[in-house]
């Protein structure tokens, strides 16, 4: 599995923080994406009408998911009987396995790969030139961050954080092509040097973005046509997705193909939408001999076994909450140090990865809602967010406690002091009295007592009322009351 750096998500953020061209990057993309993303839904729907197709897509995968085990097997039943073949793999490192036996049959030393977020989540590159293989990545900013050593920076746009000028510097590295900013060339750079894997590779590796239980239909969109090349003409062809991508049947799909591309990128439809049934047919002029699809777990039931988080299940990887995300759209997507980030990342990356490494992730919100507003399938995110907070907080799975006995103690001396109102005002009338020697000009700029300090460390603490709102109205600011 790839590695998991969540841990470090507070040194990172700060890191991307002071760095200039994240800063500038992240500026510059979230606000193309935003404002195309209301521009695409504005020009063909009323608010209405958008919000009913999202209603229909959330209700089309909570009831898949909700009967995940039917689906996937109708799912496996269909593409066999197309021809295909199916897999289903427990976790990362099975899945890796599954591909490189297929690999090795086939005496693979190629493999052009498609946009595949579950194979980042597998590590899969390193895992095949391990093996011996070349995994080349066909997507243009998948292949601009495979040159770099990277990870994807945001699940729709994996090398938004690269200037032109890196790129240029990549391609001259890796391809020894001429210096250039013109970004017209540095598109022809990549599609030359492509070509001749196109041509040589032996296996092609896709993601999935659904699968249609009842034709046994891999559904593939992407904006380069590379997705295209990647499914046609190698000999073997081998899909892997994340178990929840399947949805009940062919009619299902026009809403999600509706809302995908104009959450994601704005756009009405993406340029290129692949539709795989199985291996090549006597009558098809090309296409795999041999077509394999992987379902992967790697977490996914730790989802699904929880009622409130398996909502994340449903998602369709649009991009949309990062978009919109004040803390994503502050960090960028390296921070979360895993491959999912902003709102969905903050969510999935615990319960697919271990919750103790990834702590910090449910906390990186503002719980604004901006996520679950734009979200196509009406994920509640910030319901989610806070389920994990509580689960953090409550520990309800081992390991899994963030807070310190001294942060419970003094949450659970805070819930003694509000309970009731008799308690609130007695603990404001004592607060009034202890803040005193700490309090200039309105503010506590400095708290005492372990934990409680790391408040003030970075900003000020507003200093207690001298009279609470309830007091003034009691003396005299509310309405003149009618003599008894
Ligand atoms: S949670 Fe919703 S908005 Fe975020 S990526 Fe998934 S589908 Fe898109």
């Amino acid at each position: 599995m790839a590695q998991v750096k969540s841990a470090a998500f507070k040194k990172a953020s700060t890191r991307a923080l002071h760095d200039q061209g994240i800063q500038h990057a992240l500026n510059h993309v979230m606000n193309h994406f935003t404002e195309a993303r209301a521009s695409a839904i504005a020009a063909d729907y009323s608010d209405e009408s958008w919000d009913a197709m999202r209603t229909r897509a959330a209700a089309i995968k909570a009831h898949t998911i909700g009967n995940l085990d039917y689906y996937l097997d109708l799912a496996d039943r269909s593409i066999r009987r197309n021809g295909g073949h199916v897999h289903f793999a427990d976790d990362a490192a099975d899945a890796t396995r599954i591909v490189i036996d297929i690999a090795k049959r086939h005496d693979v030393k190629r493999a052009i790969k498609s946009k595949s977020m579950v194979s980042e989540e597998m590590g899969l590159n390193d895992a095949l030139k391990r093996a011996g293989i070349d995994p080349v990545e066909t997507d243009l900013g998948e292949y601009i961050i495979q040159l770099a050593g990277e990870t994807p920076f945001h699940i729709i746009a994996p090398a938004m954080h690269k200037t032109r000028e890196e790129v240029s510097d990549l391609f001259h590295d890796w391809l020894k092509s001429a210096p250039t900013s013109d970004i017209a060339r540095l598109c022809s750079i990549a599609r030359e040097a492509l070509r001749k894997h196109f041509e040589t590779a032996e296996m092609g590796i896709t993601g999935a973005n659904f699968v249609v239980a009842e034709t046994g239909t891999v559904v593939i969109v992407t904006n380069e046509g590379n997705g295209r090349m990647v499914t046609s003409t190698p000999r073997v062809h081998v899909a892997i997705c994340g178990m929840e991508k399947v949805l009940p049947a062919i009619e299902d799909l026009p809403v999600f193909l509706r809302l995908l591309p104009r959450s994601a990128t704005g756009q009405r439809t993406t340029s290129y939408t692949s539709f795989i049934s199985g291996p090549r047919g006597p009558s098809d002029e090309d296409g795999p001999e041999e077509f394999h699809l992987i379902f992967v777990d790697n977490g996914r039931l730790n989802l699904l076994k929880d009622e409130v988080l398996r909502e994340a299940l449903s998602c369709i990887r649009c991009g949309a909450c990062l978009n919109h995300c004040p803390v994503y759209r502050k960090v960028g997507g390296h921070a979360y140090g895993w491959v999912y980030s902003g709102p969905i990342g903050a969510v999935v990356t615990g319960p697919m990865t271990g919750m103790k490494q990834a702590a910090d992730l449910p906390f990186a919100s503002t719980l604004c809602g901006a996520c679950r507003d734009v979200c196509p399938v009406k994920i509640d995110l910030p319901k989610l967010l806070l389920h994990l907070r509580h689960r953090l907080a409550e520990g309800t799975g081992s390991g899994e406690r963030a807070g310190t006995w001294m942060e419970r103690l003094y949450i659970r001396r805070w819930h003694d002091a509000v309970k009731t109102r008799a308690a609130l005002d007695r603990s404001t009338r004592l607060g009034r009295l202890l803040q005193k020697p700490l309090v200039r000009r309105g503010k506590v700029r400095s708290l005492p007592l372990p934990v409680i300090s790391g408040w003030t460390k970075d900003r000020d603490f507003p200093a207690l009322a001298p009279k609470s709102f309830g007091e003034i109205w009691r003396d005299g600011l509310g309405p003149a009351r009618e003599p008894e």
